[in-house]
């Protein structure tokens, strides 16, 4: 199919520096104050996410034709880093949402652009992507919600589970069967923007609702919940995403390309986080007489944090800057999301063992970082699939 599959922007190293500036003071003077009350009360953040608005985070990455920053991947992924360092569920909240946007920018027709794109630039209409449902995760193939066209509109039915931005948000990329019966399967998928409310009146839609809100270890504060479609209806024109049909996989794998290095800038912004405070610690803590920096079994540690957390940036790095020449990027945001992961896991499970009992304390962050990590080694696509994607990538780009 006819993708539009260009360079992504450029931005350069100044204007950069302002957009990390200005998300580093308003993380400083709203976010950090805020934190560990909204992750312990498991509040959706409704005030941080009004300055979002502002700061144009729900259209960071999408075109300024369409009142977007139209920012490259490799600026997105460093202002992911900054956030997930204090705190990474509001990460989520425009992460999915531009991935949403991405699948309207990438494959939508003119009048779908034009339509959502502002609406979504603006943070006026916020949302994510629905692809997992109960009986299918890993294998979106399986998925049973059906859309059925009647006349010029759709008709949904079906359940889908895990969406982050459910509750809150406003519409969803919605992964369905057009065709249940097609071989093989991913011939009958089709993507469509459904919206739970009036797009322009914000009146709320009949046939869709949120089952109940889901219970979590951790990424506190974003909801993710349930959706519910009982012969919902929508528009064709402005919902079939490209106005064609069985192209819903695709579109769906390139919609997560961008999820992954968002997942594996989480993990890196995490992994950052759980250092900076554990070389802090070490040097205050003293045993033995002495900071437990100076012993040596601490220092291994240090070392093997810092290191992996420095090579899970570059990785995040690379995959961003291949992301913005154009190209299909599954093998390098595959890895990067696989490495930083871990890395993200293994150091804030390092981090706690330094912090000692204060590292299990509610009252230090590090519990926090332990808990949000093990959502990025399963969230767009487990590792055990990113470690098959790598696979099939390396066999396929170097055939003999
Ligand atoms: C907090 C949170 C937020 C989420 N947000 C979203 C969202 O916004 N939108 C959305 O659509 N989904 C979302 N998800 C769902 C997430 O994408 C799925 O959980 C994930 O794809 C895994 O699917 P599953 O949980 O059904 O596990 P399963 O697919 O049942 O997998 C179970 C286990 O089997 C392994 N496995 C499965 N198949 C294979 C195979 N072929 N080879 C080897 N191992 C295999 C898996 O790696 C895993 O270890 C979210 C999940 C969480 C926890």
């Amino acid at each position: 199919m006819a993708a539009t599959q260009q360079p992504h922007s450029h931005v350069d190293a100044d204007d950069e520096r302002l957009i990390l500036d200005a998300i580093a003071k308003w993380l400083e003077q709203k976010v950090k104050p805020v934190t560990m009350q909204l992750e312990h009360d498991d509040e959706y953040p409704a005030e941080l996410v009004e300055d979002m608005k502002e700061l144009g985070l729900f259209g960071a990455l999408i075109d300024p034709a369409y009142g977007g920053l139209g920012l490259s991947a490799t600026t997105y992924s460093k202002i992911v880093m900054l956030i997930a360092e204090e705190w990474m569920s509001l990460t989520g909240i425009f992460n999915s949402h531009l991935m949403m946007a991405r699948i309207v920018e990438r494959y939508g027709t003119d009048e779908q652009k034009s339509f959502w794109l502002p609406k979504f630039a603006s943070g006026e209409l916020r949302g994510g992507l629905g692809l997992t449902e109960p009986d299918a995760g890993t294998d979106l193939q399986g998925i049973r919600t059906v859309a059925k066209r009647r006349g010029d509109k759709y008709v949904v039915n079906g359940t889908k589970t895990w969406i982050s931005n459910a509750i809150e948000g406003h519409c969803v990329a919605l992964l369905v069967k057009t065709d249940p019966d097609a071989e093989p399967r991913h011939k009958g998928m089709t993507m469509l923007i459904v919206p739970k409310i009036d797009p322009v009146t914000h009146a709320p839609l009949p046939g869709v609702r949120n089952g109940r809100k889901l219970e979590k270890l951790g990424y506190k504060g974003i909801d993710s919940g349930e959706f519910i479609f009982d012969d919902y209806e929508c528009d064709a024109a402005l919902s079939l995403v490209g106005g064609v049909e069985g192209q819903g996989f695709y579109m769906a794998t390139g919609g997560l390309e961008i999820g992954r290095i968002n997942i594996a800038a989480r993990g890196v912004g995490i992994a950052k986080r759980a250092l900076r405070e554990s070389v802090a610690y070490t040097q205050v803590r003293k045993t033995m007489g002495k900071p437990i920096c100076e012993h040596q079994a601490i220092q291994l540690k240090l070392g093997e944090m810092a290191a992996n957390t420095r090579a899970a940036e570059l990785l995040v790095a690379d995959a961003a800057r291949s992301y913005d020449t154009g190209e299909r990027v599954d093998l390098e945001a595959g890895m990067a999301k696989y490495f930083a992961s871990e890395t993200a896991l293994s150091v804030a499970t390092e981090a706690m063992r330094i912090h000692g009992a204060y590292g299990y304390s509610k009252e230090y962050p590090i519990e926090r970082l332990f808990r949000d990590a093990p959502l990025l080694c399963i969230g767009e696509g487990t590792n055990e699939l990113q470690r098959i994607i790598i696979a099939k990538q390396l066999v396929k780009r170097n055939p003999v």
